[in-house]
């Protein structure tokens, strides 16, 4: 029986090119893995897929009796339905440890750096598997993507030397021209509903007892997003309407090098006590992970 090899939910660019990785390094140690995604891949993902010869893996069926390992994620809110269901192999991740316990030995794949292909980059290297050639062009694409072309402050000297041989092994003589068609490519968001938009990139925590949704948007010019920001405010407000305390939407300006925000929250205060300011616009505001979640917490305790 083959594993399961799965990110987690509204998946992105480094959820997928994870699992497809994982699933080509566990073929490699002698374990059949096969990638899946939890939701459908997003256009930016698309692109890259679509670039070095890949398709989009087919949406996780049931995990029930399944071998499963879990990319880019390692907490329940963002796993499997029937997570439970399933025998846990191994986590392979870069955020925060998540709330997920199993009842056996894992293996587990934990580094703070920028995305989870950059401990995946050191998974090969540490058993001296080669990295095929697409598979390394993916990667580079996923780092540049989650770390946005080395801007966020998640970026580490790790990630830069991935992407460096991986761009190597890809043949990718200009990565950052890549980088930066990538996120032209996401940054085409006219014509969509403001609730796919929101939900794109989008994680629901919970904090102190109450369920905290933060979205994220980045594009290469907030502009770029002026007609569709009534459409996206009224997204926020119908997903805070839907049973949470707080729903945020970050909209980062990967150029500018900084995100506005649209909040809706129970607590009036929220932006003010999170940001130290009420103003909307966050000048060094990039990354969820590091510069929201955080503080967000600790505004919950
Ligand atoms: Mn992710
Ligand atoms: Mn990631």
């Amino acid at each position: 029986m083959s594993a399961i090899v799965v990110g987690h939910k509204n998946p992105d660019t480094d959820s997928i090119v994870s699992a497809i990785a994982v699933a080509d390094f566990m073929s490699k140690r002698g374990v059949t893995a096969v990638p899946y995604a939890q939701g459908k891949v997003p256009p930016e993902t698309a692109f890259v897929l679509e670039r070095f010869g890949f398709a989009a893996p087919a949406l996780l069926p049931s995990v029930a009796g399944q071998k499963l390992i879990l990319v880019d994620h390692s907490d329940r809110g963002q796993a499997p339905e029937d997570l439970d269901k399933a025998e846990l192999l191994g986590i392979v991740d870069h955020h925060k440890l998540g709330d997920i316990t199993t009842s056996s030995p894992l293996f587990f794949w934990a580094q703070p750096v920028g995305c989870t292909c950059t401990v995946i980059k050191g998974m090969y290297d540490f058993y001296g598997i080669e990295i095929p050639r697409n598979i390394a062009g993916i990667m580079l694409c996923a780092i540049l993507s989650d770390t946005l072309i080395f801007k966020s402050p998640t970026t580490t000297d790790e990630d830069r030397k991935a992407v460096q041989t991986l761009a190597r092994i890809a043949g990718v003589e200009d990565y950052a021209a890549l980088g930066m068609e990538m996120f032209v490519v996401k940054s085409a968001v006219a014509g969509v509903p403001g609730r796919e938009l929101l939900f794109r990139d989008y994680k629901d925590f919970e904090m102190n007892g109450k369920k905290v949704g933060v979205g994220q948007l980045e594009v290469v010019d907030l502009g770029l997003l002026d007609g569709v920001k009534d459409d996206l405010r009224k997204a926020v407000q119908e997903a805070k309407a839907e049973g949470r305390h707080t729903v945020m939407l970050l909209l980062t300006d990967i150029m500018k090098e900084g995100s506005e925000l649209l909040l809706c929250s129970d607590d009036a205060e929220l932006g003010k006590k999170v940001f130290t300011t009420a103003d909307t616009w966050l000048p060094g505001v990039m990354s969820r992970k590091k510069d929201v979640v955080p503080k967000l917490e600790a505004a919950f305790k």
